[in-house]
């Protein structure tokens, strides 16, 4: 097969700030593998916390390092492919943007959409939440205005963990209360800002405004703590930044109710299908979630939506430039389309 790849630009409509930083757009990497007449296409994104990594840069290098053992494979020979990946220690976005390439190529070569091929029920794809930042309250109002207006019928996931404290995350969900209907879902996302006392204090007061669940509460490598939060928590828990792939999944079976599974972060669809498969047996809820990502690699997560209870795809929704098109929104939902493969089509932009 041969492999292409190159640098894109993403511009956030709103810029992001999360309890680690903020971001106002992002360089992701676009992915072809071609062969048979057919190409597929795959994407990454970076992402970066407790000592991990991953950008443009570093994917590009490992994609240089590997073509000429990746072009003399075929993309049916998806496990040799991982094997060659694995082996060259190769990051999980890199290994995501080719294994969405992979996916993609197979779904054209078939004419099928892959929700088909595996045979998902694409009317059980739940709602998208959309993601509003850490912010002064009224900037928190203007983001949950404008969300209302261009994502109707979505759940709103709410940023906390403000290095500002406690009361300035409480002041947050109130803005966001006082915009919001009162029949909106809303759901929290710590990102790690939290310790076990602030957790505790905050999943007892997130329970009586109406959240429904908290995600990431304490940071990566706290994973102990877990355990006498999920005791006191009345909310169910979701780790992210603890759970990368399917080893994790195992170490946090008995102290989390759910996983948060991005395919930049865990290696693609073929490790994305493993942990949800993993997660079902270990009694765990899937929501399946996004990066600073275009429709592109969106498509690739919404192609297994059907088979998640939460699902939080919304980073193409706050982009200025479409390099990348797929399905719209339809009352809250990204149903899967029936264009084949991940069934992304070039946007205005690229
Ligand atoms: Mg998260």
């Amino acid at each position: 097969m041969q492999i292409e790849y190159q640098t894109f630009q993403l511009i956030k409509r709103f810029a992001l700030t999360i309890s680690r930083g903020t971001s106002a757009g992002t360089t992701n990497v676009w992915v072809r593998v071609g062969a048979d007449g057919y190409e597929g296409w795959g994407e990454t994104a970076p992402f970066s916390w407790s000592g991990i990594h991953q950008d443009a840069e570093i994917t590009i290098k490992h994609l240089q390092q590997l073509q000429p053992q990746l072009e003399s494979l075929h993309p049916l020979e998806r496990e040799k492919i991982h094997q060659v990946m694995a082996t060259a220690h190769m990051p999980s976005g890199a290994r995501a943007a080719v294994d969405m390439a992979l996916f993609d190529w197979m779904g054209k070569a078939t004419g099928l959409p892959l929700w088909k091929l595996w045979g998902l029920d694409r009317e059980t794809t739940p709602i998208t939440s959309v993601t509003v930042g850490i912010n002064e309250p009224e900037q928190v109002k203007e983001r949950v205005r404008d969300w209302l207006e261009h994502a109707p019928g979505c759940a709103l996931k709410i940023k906390l963990g403000s290095p500002k404290g406690l009361d300035f995350d409480r002041s947050i969900i109130q803005a966001v209360k006082e915009v919001a209907p009162a029949d909106i879902p809303l759901r929290v996302d710590a990102n790690g800002g939290w310790d076990l006392a602030g957790a505790k204090e905050m999943c007892d007061w997130l329970a009586d405004q109406g959240v429904t669940y908290v995600e990431q509460p304490l940071a990566r490598g706290q994973e102990d703590d877990l355990i006498p939060l999920r005791q006191s928590s009345p909310l169910p828990l979701f780790a992210d930044e603890s759970c990368l792939d399917r080893a994790d999944i195992v170490k946090l079976a008995d102290r989390v109710d759910g996983i948060n599974i991005k395919l930049i972060k865990c290696g693609g669809l073929t490790e994305a299908m493993g942990m949800i498969k993993t997660a079902q047996a270990c009694g765990l809820q899937v929501m399946l979630g996004c990066f600073s990502e275009s429709a592109l690699s969106i498509q690739a997560a919404i192609q297994l939506s059907p088979l998640a209870q939460t699902l939080d795809l919304d980073s193409h929704l706050n982009m200025k430039n479409i390099p990348f098109e797929g399905v719209s929104l339809q009352e809250g939902r990204l149903l899967p389309g029936d264009l084949p493969g991940l069934g992304v089509k070039k946007g205005k932009d690229l």
